[in-house]
């Protein structure tokens, strides 16, 4: 990727000299003490109207982000998400690539030509058993037991594609050289897709990544961030089975190797660090009570915030598993990686560019009816209702080791080891919530939503333009990228040269309720909005 993206840097330089030195200074980007002129005032002038394009474009924004909601996908089954997003982005010119690396519903949007090459992503899937009806400030699923969008990843790809939407106008008109490439986290609840999509080098020639995902204010940062990383396993193990209670001697229990293996993590807990986080399910526990269980199969997540961390607590795994085999006399059959994620690096010249136009954009005019619904869900859940966020978050810089007391996980992670990135985090949902739950769907197919989510789309259209027109900035990216980021840390990917994605997941689930949630589908063009199409009156915060 190196030579290109240094021609393309040697050009910028070239219209930086004719733009003059006080062209595009930094100074006069924050909106500083120089008056901006030259370049800086057409900098200027385009994020103007690339904000007033994406407020017009709020219907398509909304729809969006409604639409998506009501198909309410989980991880790896987000087929009805990947239609309809890339159908709207066929029609507005792109170019869409299927199928990518091995998952069915990840797709690649491209659009332009010439670098700088950016790229936009945000995650596509739900959450199980969140099915909740928007606006309705307590427990009534819209399909019972059915996913949902218990985290507001119906969201983010509105965010992106309305920005994208609105620069390329922009960049027709202006003749702006430069690529648009727009993507999905897809199964990123099971952190289970980006370090494929990594792989197969889908992001080996881009210069930047915008990265957005669902918040309650408006915020990005730089350097380490908090939380995990973490390797997601599972271990089967085979044992022999027997009649239970006929001749129990004659068989060996893979339940009894996934039970022993929990018990020696449990009791492991206590002497790991105050850092790490682990967790498990029993995926197979055997068939019925009469049957000595022959097979069996236990799934881990292993979390640290360092990557010789997260391999470390891995290994603690595959010891555990190999000790309750041997054992219980049953074999540990296979061990099955089925997500990853490097902890988290974000850009900061990048972030700091994105920013100043946080800053700019500000946050949403929030309605009595957003607040009053707000401050429901908050009651309900036992918090303070203080209701909506009503300023945007400072710029965070790195999270110092000792001070990361471990946390959520997300596999942008591992884009941020290969490609300069940065996550913008975009107010569309109510402060306070649990996360991963139907509370955290409330609000997500609401003006709350809506009005976020173009919130977002202005902030990412500015930082298009900064990227597209600040050619400098690209260069600064990338020497944080190398000298600083990358300079004593190395990406290794925590997938192993055999393991593929593990696409089957959640199928089963998906095909249980799809029929069923499919009549609540949202119809634009039948309804102004999916509130509307339930006959939901808004805000409901009482039965
Ligand atoms: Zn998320």
């Amino acid at each position: 990727m190196g030579s290109r993206r240094w021609r393309w840097l040697w050009a910028g330089v070239l219209v930086l000299a004719v733009a003059g030195p006080a062209g595009v200074s930094g100074e006069a980007q924050r909106g500083g003490r120089a008056a901006p002129s030259g370049e800086a005032a057409r900098i200027n002038a385009l994020k103007r109207e690339a904000v007033a394009d994406v407020d017009r474009l709020q219907k398509l924004t909304q729809e969006m982000v409604d639409s998506v909601f009501s198909f309410g996908e989980l991880g790896f089954q987000e087929s009805e998400t990947s239609r309809y997003l890339t159908g709207i982005l066929r029609g507005h010119g792109f170019t869409v690539r299927e199928g990518v690396a091995g998952m069915p519903t990840a797709w690649v949007a491209t659009w332009g030509s010439g670098r700088p090459v950016i790229a936009l992503g945000s995650d596509i899937d739900g959450i199980p058993q969140s099915s909740q009806k928007p606006g309705v400030a307590y427990r009534d699923p819209i399909v019972d037991g059915a996913p949902g969008h218990g985290e507001g990843h119906n969201s983010g790809q509105a965010v992106n594609i309305t920005a994208a939407i609105a620069i390329k106008r922009i960049m027709e008109r202006e003749r702006l050289p430069g690529t648009l490439v727009i993507w999905p986290g897809v199964a990123e609840e099971l952190v289970a897709g980006k370090a494929y999509l990594v792989r197969d080098g889908v992001f080996a020639d881009v210069d930047v990544c915008l990265f957005s995902h669902v918040a309650s204010t408006m915020s990005v940062s730089w350097g380490a961030a908090g939380g995990t990383g973490l390797v997601s396993v599972e271990y089967a193990f085979r044992g022999q089975s027997a009649h239970s209670a006929g001749a129990p001697w004659r068989g060996r229990s893979a339940l009894d190797a996934v039970e022993l293996m929990n018990i020696g993590w449990n009791f492991r807990r206590e002497h790991l660090r105050l850092q790490h986080r682990s967790h498990y399910v029993v995926r197979d526990g055997g068939d019925q009570p009469n049957v000595v269980p022959s097979t069996a199969s236990v799934w881990y997540y292993f979390r640290e915030i360092t990557h010789p961390g997260i391999r470390e607590l891995w290994a603690i795994g595959d010891t555990m598993a190999q000790a309750a085999a041997m054992m219980t006399g049953t074999e540990l059959a296979t061990t099955r990686v089925l997500g990853s994620a490097w902890p988290r690096h974000f850009n900061r010249p990048v972030a700091e560019a994105m920013h100043a136009n946080i800053t700019a954009v500000g946050l949403p005019q929030w309605s009595d009816a957003d607040q009053t619904l707000a401050k429901a869900v908050q009651s309900g859940l036992g918090n303070e209702p203080k209701g909506l966020a009503s300023e945007v978050a400072k710029l965070e810089g790195p999270v110092r080791e000792e001070d990361n007391r471990g946390g959520g996980s997300d596999d942008i992670g591992d884009v941020s080891w290969v490609v300069p990135t940065v996550t913008l985090r975009f107010p569309s949902n109510i402060p306070d919530l649990p996360g991963h739950s139907w509370w955290d769907a409330i609000a997500m197919a609401t003006p709350i939503a809506h009005k976020g989510a173009t919130a977002g789309a202005k902030v990412q259209a500015m930082t298009l333009v900064d990227l597209l027109l600040r050619p400098e900035l690209v260069e600064q990216a990338w020497r944080y990228f190398r000298e600083e980021q990358t300079k004593d840390v190395k990406y290794e990917p925590l997938i192993r040269a055999e393991d593929r994605p593990a696409t089957e997941l959640n199928h089963d689930i998906m095909q249980r309720y799809r029929d069923a949630m499919r009549s609540f589908y949202y119809d634009p063009s039948r309804y102004a909005t999916y509130l509307e199409q339930l006959g939901i009156t808004y805000p409901t915060v009482q039965r």
